[in-house]
């Protein structure tokens, strides 16, 4: 096939123990999965419930890199989550056989323009601005699902400049893993190489440049960034 000019790189993260490379479709997030960053936010617990939205794949950033600060916002906000890898199809999957359409997991930072999606909540405007720019899905390379056993229980943390900012579990997600594969499948055909980060407990803060941040959940590879002037 000729195109008018070269297709862009195909989106991968790294796979830990491997040298090939996990090809990435789609980038799905849940919002609002942990009842402590619900109530972080001021909202009503009893009122909300998890949701979904996207990220590109092209703005997915590697472990040890340095991100620019983004244009368009002065409140840069990191939220560490549980990314689960999709390794086979699936439509309307349940919950029982959810587990069989994972590859792995991986540690995420869902970065997020805090100021940006006040505005959008503000007038009911979608959140495409505040989520879903450049650069704003650093992951870590996934660990095989057949090197880990489960990953319904476990420390989720996050820390800037050593100090520690994010602390939670993962018992602690409203909907577990099985279920949100199982509601994302009903609205989306999952594919092999999709990501899935699945919501953030509370601590979320900002960062600015020059800051180091390193995020864990227990059992995966640690995944550190920093934050650098802008471009
Ligand atoms: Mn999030």
């Amino acid at each position: 096939m000729d195109y008018l000019f070269p297709p862009a790189p195909p989106a991968s993260v790294g796979i830990v123990g491997r040298s090939e490379r996990f090809p990435v479709h789609r980038i799905y997030c849940v919002g609002h999965n942990y009842l402590s960053h619900i109530l972080e936010t001021g909202r009503d617990p009893e009122r909300e419930s998890p949701f979904f939205f996207q990220k590109p794949n092209d703005g997915l950033v590697s472990n040890g890199a340095a991100i620019p600060y983004p244009p368009a916002t002065a409140s840069l906000h990191h939220e560490v989550e549980l990314v689960v890898a999709i390794g086979e199809a699936g439509y309307e999957i349940a919950s029982e056989q959810a587990e069989n359409h994972i590859f792995g997991y991986a540690v995420g930072i869902d970065l997020t323009r805090k100021d940006l999606q006040q505005v959008a909540e503000d007038r009911s405007l979608p959140w495409t601005a505040a989520k879903a720019f450049d650069r704003s899905a650093p992951c870590s390379d996934l660990t095989p699902k057949s090197d880990i056993h489960g990953l319904t229980a476990g420390k989720i943390a996050l820390s800037v400049n050593d100090r520690l900012r994010q602390n939670g579990d993962l018992r602690d997600m409203i909907w577990s893993v099985p279920e949100i594969i199982s509601s994302l499948s009903r609205m989306f055909e999952l594919k092999p190489g999709d990501l899935i980060f699945t919501g953030t407990p509370s601590g979320t803060g900002f960062v600015l440049p020059g800051d180091r941040i390193e995020a864990i959940v227990e059992g995966l590879q640690a995944l550190r960034i920093s934050i650098s002037n802008p471009d």
